[in-house]
């Protein structure tokens, strides 16, 4: 059985804890590996290591470290195809689907890549008689990810590219689920050339996160996961004194009016909702079918369904792969079938292909959805799409308002004015306009409000240099004796 480990120092150290978690083939349902799981001492261990390493890596001039993240660029684009294959064969997601993972992810590095130019500060001559002002930004120390099983490689990405451009050390708690692909762009790391101790990948399960949300070493934790942990990490993280970002859960609204273009819209939730069998956190998960659409909009929604080639990613022809776990597959499964009984209408039934020994579901679909029901009120995170029937563009706009998450959501419209008056009314962090997983470019910052994020700083872009930096304001006078007296008062400028 293959034994996924730690990564400390830029290489592989095996686990002493003796506790490991399976990790599974989603496709065929097969146990493909065990991973070790660390022990609150490996905790301390490794940021121990990372602790050491920042002394000399804050030192380390920009351009030495711009360096290593052009090389680092350079070497996640020559390896996009094995790591996009790593990916599907622990997510389970299919190739195609994780190599645009992968882009996205290498465009946080390639953003990165010019931190340099963002991390000038400001500068104020004479603001008093030969006294200069100036704001310089320097990295926390020990930074912390922990990351979901969604994107393995993408945010990972998000994270580490900014966090160890800007001067700290970091150190990855990557899920238990696929921890495979946070070893791989570890070594891709060392290979860039990245100082032994920068960039540490660390397995585990409660254990290990609980251990980093308390050690006095540890300066942030940036997390992406469900909604209850991110809420329980950003509590507990800033109870200990820590800077934090912890992204939750998602249900995502895509409005549509009767204007829209009606199969640009049904291209556009078929591919949302289905792609990567549901399990992004951008997925749409609700079409809001206002007024009279609606009729017309699930017809074109049901007759793009049977065309969806679910299989494994070992098939090239799949288009969408299993989910990541037998429970989580029955979970979402049992949101299908118990739609009808909460007074739903379940138009197409994906959940026959849950007997597979894989955990696949095919997609479903389900109309006359309300508030109240289980298949709305919670986040579903699977092959599933919902319809709800509004009378106005308003009562659209309320329906998301009203809805816990606030993550991503879309308008289908040909009017600008109303798309315009969307953008400015409803409280969602991820706005789309004809555009259905509106996930910011590298260069803004990605975050949803409400239960979405716990925190005030989004993650990656602008925010994401912010955050894993804090500002420093310099006075500064060279000594004119000429000047100099004894003189009590208060400082002034005036
Ligand atoms: P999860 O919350 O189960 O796990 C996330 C991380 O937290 C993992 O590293 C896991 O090991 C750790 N963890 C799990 N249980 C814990 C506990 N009790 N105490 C401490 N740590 C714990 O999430 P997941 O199932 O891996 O990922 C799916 C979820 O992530 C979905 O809810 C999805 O919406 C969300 N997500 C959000 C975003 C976003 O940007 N908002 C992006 C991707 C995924």
């Amino acid at each position: 059985m293959q034994r996924i480990s730690h990564w400390v120092n830029n290489k592989v150290v095996a686990g002493t804890s003796g506790n490991t978690g399976k990790v599974y083939n989603p496709a065929t349902g097969e146990v493909q590996a065990e991973v070790d799981l660390a022990s609150v001492a490996e905790v301390d261990a490794v940021v121990a290591v990372a602790k050491e390493a920042f002394t000399t890596w804050r030192a380390t001039n920009l351009s030495r470290r711009a360096e290593i993240m052009f090389r680092m660029r350079e070497l996640v684009d020559a390896n996009r195809k094995e790591l996009a294959n790593i990916v599907s064969l622990e997510h389970g997601k299919v190739p195609s689907d994780a190599m645009g993972e992968i882009a996205r992810g290498l465009e946080n590095i390639e953003f990165a890549c010019g931190i340099p130019a963002m991390l000038k500060g400001g500068y104020s001559e004479q603001a008093s008689g030969g006294v200069d002002v100036y704001s310089i930004r320097q990295p926390l120390g020990v930074v912390a990810g922990i990351t979901p099983f969604n994107f393995p490689a993408m945010v990972p990405m998000w994270m580490f590219a900014n966090a160890i451009m800007c001067g700290n050390t970091f150190v990855l708690k990557p899920s238990e689920k696929d921890p495979s692909a946070a070893m791989f762009v570890a070594d891709l790391l060392r290979q860039a050339g990245l100082p032994d101790g920068v960039f540490n990948v660390l397995h585990g399960d409660k254990v290990s996160v609980d251990r980093l949300l308390e050690h006095k070493d540890v300066q942030s934790i940036s997390f992406v996961g469900s909604t209850p942990i991110a809420k329980y990490v950003y509590e507990t993280g800033t109870k200990n004194g820590k800077r934090v970002q912890a992204l939750g859960g998602a249900k995502n609204h895509m409005l549509v009016l009767p204007d829209a273009d009606l199969d640009m819209a049904a291209d556009a939730a078929v591919s949302a909702a289905y792609g990567s069998a549901g399990e992004r956190c951008m997925a749409v998960s609700v079409v809001l079918a206002v007024d009279t659409v609606a009729d017309a909009l699930i017809e074109k929604l049901k007759s793009r369904i049977p065309n969806i080639k679910v299989g494994p990613g070992t098939d090239p022809s799949a288009e969408m792969g299993p989910l990541i776990s037998r429970e989580h597959r029955d979970k979402v499964a049992s949101f299908v079938t118990n739609a009808n009984a909460e007074g739903a209408k379940v138009v197409v039934d994906g959940t026959d292909k849950a007997k597979d020994t894989g955990f696949f579901l095919n997609p479903s679909l389900i109309d006359n959805v309300k508030p109240g029901m289980k298949c709305y009120d919670e986040e579903i995170f699977g092959p599933v799409l919902t319809v709800m029937r509004v009378k106005s563009y308003q009562e659209g706009l309320d329906t998301i308002n009203a809805n816990q998450f606030g993550n991503g959501t879309a308008i289908f419209t040909r009017d600008g004015g109303v798309a315009r008056q969307f953008q400015f009314d409803v409280q969602v962090g991820m706005v789309g306009i004809n555009v259905p997983i509106p996930v910011p470019v590298s260069y803004y910052s990605f975050g949803g409000w409400k239960a979405s994020l716990f925190g005030d700083q989004h993650m990656y872009g602008p925010e994401g240099i912010n955050f894993f930096t804090r500002g420093k304001v310099v006075t500064s006078r060279w000594p004119d004796p000429r000047t100099s007296s004894v003189n009590l008062g208060f400082p002034q400028n005036r």
